[in-house]
């Protein structure tokens, strides 16, 4: 077990600068997950721990030891690629023993070892079998497998479950919840997908262009993202942005004169800092939105409904917006009732707006028991 610490953490390539002094501090058995969009440097963050890549700035510490000049095998760490990279002609017994034998493990021990993990991953019926006769959800365990062996101080895994097809990474998510569970040794998990990293984390790393934006557990970025970034890329479906000008600033929320419309929103939203005539951005998540209601009403005319079943789309274009709003109703009602072509007053609830500055941060939210003290 160890706590990961990066303070000031650069890495460029010649004159391309990829990763912007990272500062972080992952705890000793966190299950801690980096997520952004593709190129924003996640794997290379990753394999600048794991030693793969030197780093060209700042400081890394495993378990409060500076590792920066100590090679990756003696770093404490295992790390799981998206690529299995098994050897395919060797048994899954001999790919999770391969590094061990290597290490001159003594051969009781490495047997103990593998059939453990083996037991972990349910795959203990399938030790004798070569690579090409198991599925891409079995091959990963056989990764994962090899990774446990080492009986490392920290995991790093890299997108381990891009390769499964959709189903199978439902599945393979709650393995590694229970991995996480049963071993409490530190994990580093890197994804684009913000589901996985939702579902997975105890704390989330939003990262983009090579920065930390936001570091808090799943919730606390749903509810408080700090700024537009982690706004649009925490939630799905992803959160509706609409411009607008502060015209008042009252102690407990704000109003915002929507560029559009001129419709007035009102926001549960400190102003500290603001002033009237700003311009700022009302974000609104599609799951807020209701249909009818009191104030905050927007006029739309639905473009577009998807029913799901459990749950109905409709998209809802709206002056000033190049795309249309997506609204998110429960159930199949909202299907039955909803067509395209349909006018329909769209309610979004004060306490659920986002308020957004010039510069994209976001003006703090107020929650209920604030605003009655
Ligand atoms: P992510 O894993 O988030 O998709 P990466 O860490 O792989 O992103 O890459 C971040 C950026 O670093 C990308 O713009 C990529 O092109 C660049 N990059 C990665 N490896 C090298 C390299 N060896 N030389 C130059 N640029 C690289
Ligand atoms: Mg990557």
């Amino acid at each position: 077990m160890a706590d990961v610490r990066l303070t000031g953490v650069e890495k460029a390539y010649g004159d391309i600068r990829i990763l912007h002094g990272i500062d972080l501090e992952i705890r000793d058995g966190e299950f801690m997950v980096f997520v952004g969009p593709s190129g924003c440097g996640k794997s290379t963050l990753l394999r600048s721990i794991a030693g793969l890549e030197e780093i060209t700035g700042g400081e890394l510490s495993i378990g409060g030891r500076v590792v920066n000049d100590v090679p990756p095998a003696e770093r404490g760490i295992a790390m799981v690629f998206q690529s299995y990279a098994l050897y395919p002609h060797m048994n899954l017994f001999d790919n999770m023993a391969f590094g061990l034998k290597l290490a001159k493990v003594p051969k009781a021990e490495i047997e103990t070892a593998v059939r453990s993990a083996a037991k972990i991953l349910h795959i203990e019926h399938l030790l004798d079998r070569k690579p090409k006769d198991l599925s891409g959800g079995q091959r990963q365990r056989v990764a994962i497998g090899r990774a446990i062996v080492r009986k490392p101080e920290v995991f790093l895994f890299d997108e381990p479950l891009s390769n499964l097809d959709a189903a199978l990474r439902v599945r393979m998510r709650y393995e590694f919840a229970k991995l996480h569970e049963d071993l409490k040794t530190t994990m580093i998990y890197v994804t684009h997908d913000q589901v996985e990293a939702m579902t997975l984390a105890d704390r989330i790393v939003v990262l983009s262009a090579g920065k930390v934006e936001q570091v808090g557990s799943p919730l606390e970025l749903y509810e408080h993202p700090c700024n537009l970034f982690v706004a649009g890329f925490i939630g799905s479906p992803k959160m509706n942005f609409i411009a607008g000008e502060l015209t008042a600033i009252e102690p407990g929320h704000v109003d915002v004169k929507l560029a559009g419309s001129g419709v007035t929103l009102r926001a549960r939203v400190s102003g500290q800092g603001a002033q009237p005539g700003d311009k700022v951005t009302v974000g609104v998540r599609p799951e807020h939105i209701r249909q009818g209601g009191h104030g905050n009403l927007l006029q739309s005319t639905v473009a577009f409904v998807e029913s799901l079943g459990g749950i109905t789309f409709a998209y809802c274009p709206y002056p000033g917006l190049e795309e249309p709003l997506t609204c998110q109703f429960e159930g199949r009602n909202g299907a039955d009732r909803l067509r395209s072509g349909q006018a329909l007053d769209l309610h979004l609830p004060e306490e659920a707006l986002y308020v957004f500055d010039s510069q994209g941060r976001a003006l703090r939210r107020l929650a209920a028991p604030e605003l009655s003290a």
